[in-house]
């Protein structure tokens, strides 16, 4: 039963702590008595022991599924555990909503084309806190709970740091009883997965839900049709004599809601994320069929499901073709439909709408949500332009996340216009009408017009969905301090010009500590819930801060000491499974893991390790343990499909790999591991294990990065560049516990102009590292040749040669530091004792305060 259909509001027995007396007889009123009975009764349903949760996984089991308990395997397990906690997650979400929808409550929606879940049971157990519960119930009927957390397939439905901010962010909402939806798309393929072949990335598909999915509602009943292409036709108005536009859609598709219960950590509330599934029409076909024309009725069909069959695999990176155009609209028509309609159940005035909606627009893909808006307002509400946009505007905010060039979405104008054609009248009327008002105030000044105008006037002509977000938008934010400055002095400089710097803030991104310290780390999570006394830096991080007082307490520094190198060794089983390579545990791991992208520089990274390689074979053997420390260089991540340079850092790095590993001169001081389908679940292992990871974007390219954070409040150091949120990590966890290196963003685009004007010095230690690849050491230089021009003949835009010798030169303070292992261990609770900042706990907060209006919704009355 859906919370708003008809019955909503009704069966609330269980708990009636959520509402005020008031409510609670309103609700009464409406429930006969005897169903009132049978609710009391099914509501002690919910499990609360572990003799409970079992019998209701052998009932899954033997009923839902079908299967007898006699050949349950732990695909059945993970089965009948998750939908049993889902059906308790179910109870929970009802109770959030009915309290929500009876309060009229402001809500907000994160719209977001990526969320980049991982898995959902380990994560749903330790936020309603029952894990102890499930692993004696697991236990109890033969299974180990840590290999039925196993089975579970990530829910990829993402690229890297985008989708996975959008993960964390609903977290953080259901933590802080905000009431808070996710909207996005329910792909049938998620990212894909990586394979590696000779040394090359393959990619296989990711069919996720090739054994269902047990934490998805499918809401058969929740049927939005969404049209494409047609045209647009004037009629007049009998009674006013005004002219009225009116979209005639010449293909429609379904979108069905699919809903996944957010549950939050120590409360009973429990969010909502809504992915659409696109369907055919039935009559479509009907009528094809009927007409004998039976494989076109079948290709419509498929026409219809191919719009969220798969997830597009570009991380920043824009490529305009027609089918990604099709899944924004698709989802943002049919989100705003719901979050309409949802509105229009209070009876409240359109002008009220933003007292009641907030939505957020992650990044531009979901732009078209302002457009649509003032569509139903104006062509399908009959509500006056002015009036309209008016409402549209207080409603939205607008999240940028990159200032690269390549990245800025823009659609060419005919393939926009014949897809949406009245989309396309809409947005020329709110750009002439934004124009004329800039003309007014900025008389004479062209080139600003042209600036900011949402038609680009180029050969051919492109809407720019990025000043349509800042336009439809009253809040616009970068996500860290230094990216949120850019915007305003770089892309969105003319912006600032016409709305003035208030309309520009910052929220720096975050992760959640449930996930990315509790889930991902229960060691160190468990040893400093011992120290403090409780668990409240779960949800209060900066309580991390206390750490700091055991700072000199030996025992404790052991103890981490002890985490560390249990969670090194973790990650040492997960590497020899994945590649059958045998790294030490006592050496030093240094590890890049994120999409693979030129602008994130792992070519740096790897020309790094050759000349490290390098040093220790032009090393007597006898002197290379005194001047080198045995380290494990683990590089992890995926290149989109079609990024020919990033598959052959991928390729590189793997033939590195096979001749550093198999060389006895560097054995015992250097290994390389390249590790395979990096993502959320991967990532949960290796951000624990590292002393070092790297962080090393070209100044000003990465907007905030998220896994820096990861891996510090998992106490490892970080190498990293003065780019995106390194620097308020710096700020926070003070200089000496961070090695920085390299340019400034102030200094790069001169940089790159002297490069374009043939000024360009490769350093000496990198020329000997081009020296060997092209000698042939790592394979054939054809290969590799692209990735050498690109420094020494292309301009560097990456600045890899101005930054290589300072990258060497921290690294090689890191050997120094390293071996002072007291001290390091010091650095390292320091490190995690000053993190607490960087929870999306915090940024939520921000958000609400700053952007949204809106309140936390507690229980209590
Ligand atoms: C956190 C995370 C990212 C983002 O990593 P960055 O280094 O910030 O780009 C990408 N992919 C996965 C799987 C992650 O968990």
């Amino acid at each position: 039963m859906s919370f708003d259909s008809g019955l909503s509001g009704r069966f609330h027995k269980r708990s009636m702590t959520g509402f005020t007396p008031t409510e609670i007889k309103a609700i009464d009123q409406s429930i006969p008595i005897k169903a009132r009975e049978a609710w009391t009764k099914y509501a002690a349903r919910e499990f609360t022991s572990p003799d409970q949760l079992e019998s209701q996984i052998i009932n899954h089991v033997e009923t839902t599924l079908a299967r007898s308990m006699y050949n349950c395997d732990s695909l059945a397990a993970y089965q009948a555990l998750s939908t049993s906690i889902r059906d308790k997650l179910i109870l929970h979400w009802n109770k959030t909503q009915q309290m929500h929808t009876l309060r009229e409550v402001k809500r907000i929606y994160y719209l977001s084309l990526e969320f980049l879940m991982g898995r959902a049971l380990d994560n749903a157990m330790i936020n309603l806190g029952i894990k102890e519960l499930c692993c004696k119930s697991t236990d109890e009927l033969g299974f180990n709970l840590e290999d039925v957390i196993d089975v579970e397939p990530d829910a990829g439905l993402g690229n890297g740091g985008l989708g996975r901010l959008a993960a964390c962010f609903i977290d953080s909402m259901s933590t802080g009883n905000y009431p808070g939806w996710g909207y996005g798309l329910r792909y049938n393929y998620g990212i894909f997965s990586q394979k590696i072949v000779d040394g090359y990335q393959v990619e296989a598909p990711d069919y996720w839900l090739k054994f269902g999915n047990p934490w998805e509602i499918p809401r058969h009943e929740i049927q939005i049709p969404v049209d494409f292409y047609g045209y647009v036709s004037t009629t007049t108005d009998p009674k006013t004599g005004k002219s009225k536009k009116q979209w005639q859609g010449g293909e429609q598709v379904l979108a069905v809601a699919y809903d996944f219960p957010v549950p939050g950590y120590n409360t009973s509330n429990v969010n909502n994320l809504r992915l659409w599934s696109s369907q055919p029409t039935s009559e479509f076909d009907f009528q094809k069929f009927n007409q004998g024309d039976y494989d076109s009725s079948v290709a419509q069909q498929q026409r219809a499901e191919s719009i969220t069959a798969v997830l597009y695999p570009n991380d920043n990176f824009y490529q305009g073709k027609e089918l990604r155009l099709k899944q924004q609209f698709f989802w943002v028509a049919a989100s705003l439909h719901d979050i309409v309609r949802r509105f229009m159940k209070t009876k409240k005035k359109w002008s009220e709408f933003p007292d009641l909606v907030a939505i957020q627009l992650n990044d531009t893909h979901p732009t078209l949500a302002v457009v649509e808006l003032q569509r139903i307002l104006v062509d399908l509400e009959g509500v006056e332009w002015n009036e309209a946009w008016e409402i549209v505007t207080r409603t939205f905010g607008y999240t940028n996340h990159t200032v690269m060039q390549e990245a800025l979405e823009k659609w060419p104008l005919d393939l926009f216009g014949n897809l949406l054609p009245r989309h396309l009248e809409i947005i020329y009327s709110i750009n002439m009408q934004f124009l004329q008002m800039v003309a007014k105030r900025f008389p004479q000044d062209r080139e600003l017009i042209r600036n900011v105008s949402i038609v680009e006037e180029s050969d051919p002509k492109n809407i720019r969905m990025a000043n349509l977000a800042i336009i439809g938008s009253h809040k616009v934010n970068g996500v860290a301090e230094l990216h949120s400055e850019l915007i305003k002095t770089t892309i969105f400089k003319d912006f600032v010009k016409v709305y003035g710097a208030e309309k520009f803030t910052n929220v720096t991104n975050g992760i959640t500590p449930r996930r990315w310290l509790k889930q991902a780390n229960p060691m160190l999570s468990d040893l400093i819930t011992s120290k403090l006394g409780s668990d409240e830096f779960l949800t209060n991080t900066v309580r991390l801060k206390q750490l700091e007082k055991f700072i000199d307490d030996p025992e404790f520094r052991e103890a981490w000491i002890e985490v560390k190198l249990h969670n090194k060794k973790r990650l040492a089983q997960l590497i020899k499974k994945l590649t059958g390579i045998e790294v030490n545990p006592s050496s030093l791991f240094d590890v890049q893991v994120k999409r693979i992208h030129e602008y994130k520089r792992q070519q740096m990274n790897i020309f790094g390790v050759i000349y490290r390689y390098l040093q220790i074979k032009a090393t007597p053997e006898s002197e290379r343990a005194g001047k080198f420390f045995p380290r494990t260089s683990i590089i992890g991540g995926k290149a989109a499909p079609g990024y020919y340079a990033a598959k052959k850092i991928i390729k590189l790095v793997n033939s590195v790999a096979e001749v550093v590993n198999n060389d006895p001169d560097s054995k015992g001081f250097l290994q390389v591991v390249f590790i395979p389908d990096y993502n959320v679940s991967k990532a949960e292992i290796i951000c624990p294990a590292s002393d070092i990871s790297e962080h090393i974007s070209t100044a000003g390219t990465e907007a905030s990065g998220t896994s820096n954070m990861k891996f510090v409040i998992n106490g490892g150091l970080i190498i990293g560049t003065v780019d995106g949120a390194n620097v308020e990590i710096t700020r926070e966890v003070g200089e000496d516990q961070i090695f920085l290196f390299g340019n400034l963003a102030e200094d790069v685009e001169e940089l790159r102009q002297d490069h374009q004007m043939g000024k360009l010095e490769v350093p000496e230690p990198l020329e000997q590292v081009f020296d060997e690849i092209e000698k042939g050491t790592f394979g054939p230089y054809d290969e590799y040749k692209s990735l050498v021009d690109s420094v020494k003949y292309h301009g560097d835009y990456y600045l890899v040669s101005d930054d290589f010798e300072s990258y060497l030169e921290a690294q090689s303070t890191i050997d120094k530091e390293f071996r002072d292992r007291e001290n390091w261990v010091k650095k390292s609770i320091i490190c995690v004792a000053n993190m607490g900042f960087f929870s999306s706990d915090r940024c939520i907060r921000e958000y609400a305060e700053n952007i949204w209006n809106v309140e936390p919704v507690t229980d209590q009355v």
